[in-house]
């Protein structure tokens, strides 16, 4: 069994709460301290799609995260009693005649087999959807249900008094003993996604911050068992509503919905139906992207008790869960991190 640490988190988006709950998993002390101030975890759809479709290649190392990431959310949410991973077929509609041939080269490909359904009539021919160029479904996708998730995690942090439910204050932290507010920590661990700006010790990472936009619309005629993908994702919630997005805005942290994230949302739904849509949600959020779009994990160059675990950007729910058990390892047995994510890239570039 481990020795037992005592870790503060600083920040509950999907980042803090995935190294939490597998610290205490290994019987390690955690108090997790959040403001309430989450940008980026409560707004996104929370989607898994292990294609990039512009490219039709697998997303980054998603062999190995899926899987960790459907056993975590789910034995996690089964802890309370709240079933987060969704799995859901992912459609595609083809944009190009290109795209439908690299779906079928690739269907074949074994290294493919366990995410491109082949090709078929029905799929060619599916016309609950703009059908310019017939479709493709994606299988092993998913998504976990943003809210449902991050009031379940914190509840269960609550109940298990690891929660605190504030701002953390840096100038109140002793960076050479670890202490902050009377109590010392065996490590002190900055999941603050995009606030990390205001960060003494790590705010000189280079975060590129991405506001995304999505809606909650209601349609009918859509389908409701499976997402639709073409320009945007449309993500059934159940009795015809429907999350649709998102945006792309580089280098911004104003989290202000606009009338023209909307409008680009709307017209890219235009390439996947014409049903009549009525918008009942609207929101903003910033992905915390580091410019050369990897994590960030790893100590302070000076002060070996202070730790970052950042730069999740579009994908964090799928990265979170794995990517965190990398950092656990890190932190209680010394393994040492990839350097493709390490924060030495940054800190001692030619080390
Ligand atoms: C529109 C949109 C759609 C998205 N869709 C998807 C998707 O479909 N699939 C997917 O995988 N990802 C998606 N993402 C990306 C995903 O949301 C991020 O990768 C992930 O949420 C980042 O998590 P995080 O924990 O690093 O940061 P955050 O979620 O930003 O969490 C940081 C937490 O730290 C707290 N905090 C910050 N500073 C302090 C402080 N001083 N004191 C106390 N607490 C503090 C904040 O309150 C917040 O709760 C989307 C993002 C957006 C904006």
């Amino acid at each position: 069994m481990e020795k037992q640490q005592h870790f503060l988190i600083v920040g509950a988006g999907v980042a803090g709460l995935c190294i939490g709950k597998q610290l205490l998993d290994l019987n390690q002390r955690v108090t997790i301290i959040d403001n309430d101030q989450n940008v980026s975890t409560n707004i996104a759809a929370g989607m898994i799609n292990p294609i990039v479709f512009r490219r039709m290649t697998k997303s980054w190392r998603v062999d190995e995260f899926l899987p960790f990431a459907k056993n975590f959310y789910s034995n996690f949410g089964a802890e309370w009693g709240g079933k987060i991973f969704h799995e859901i077929t992912i459609r595609r509609m083809f944009s190009s005649q290109q795209e439908a041939d690299f779906w079928l080269e690739k269907q074949s490909k074994p290294e493919f087999s366990a995410y491109l359904t082949p090709l078929s009539e029905e799929d060619l021919n599916f016309d609950k959807a703009i059908n310019d160029f017939g479709s493709g479904r994606v299988k092993n996708s998913a998504y976990i249900a943003a809210i449902p998730f991050v009031e379940g995690a914190k509840n269960w942090f609550e109940t298990r008094n690891s929660l605190i439910k504030e701002s953390f204050d840096y100038s109140a932290l002793n960076p050479s003993t670890g202490e902050y507010n009377n109590i010392r920590y065996d490590g002190i661990i900055f999941c603050e996604g995009v606030a990390i700006q205001n960060n003494p010790w790590f705010s000189s990472l280079p975060i590129n911050p991405t506001k995304g936009e999505i809606l909650t619309i209601k349609a009918s005629g859509i389908p409701e068992n499976e997402s639709l993908n073409r320009k945007c994702f449309v993500l059934p919630m159940g009795e015809s509503s429907f999350r649709i997005g998102s945006t792309y805005q580089w280098n911004t942290y104003n989290t202000v919905p606009t009338k023209e994230g909307a409008d680009e949302i709307t017209a890219n739904f235009r390439f996947l139906s014409k049903e009549p849509i009525a918008i009942i949600d609207h929101h903003a959020g910033i992905r915390p992207t580091i410019l050369d779009r990897r994590p960030v994990m790893g100590a302070h160059e000076k002060y070996s008790n202070l730790f970052v675990f950042n730069g999740l950007g579009a994908k964090g729910y799928l990265l979170a869960p794995f990517l965190a058990g990398e950092f656990v390892a890190h932190l209680l047995n010394g393994v040492p991190i990839d350097k493709e994510m390490s924060v030495q890239r940054f800190t001692k570039p030619n080390a």
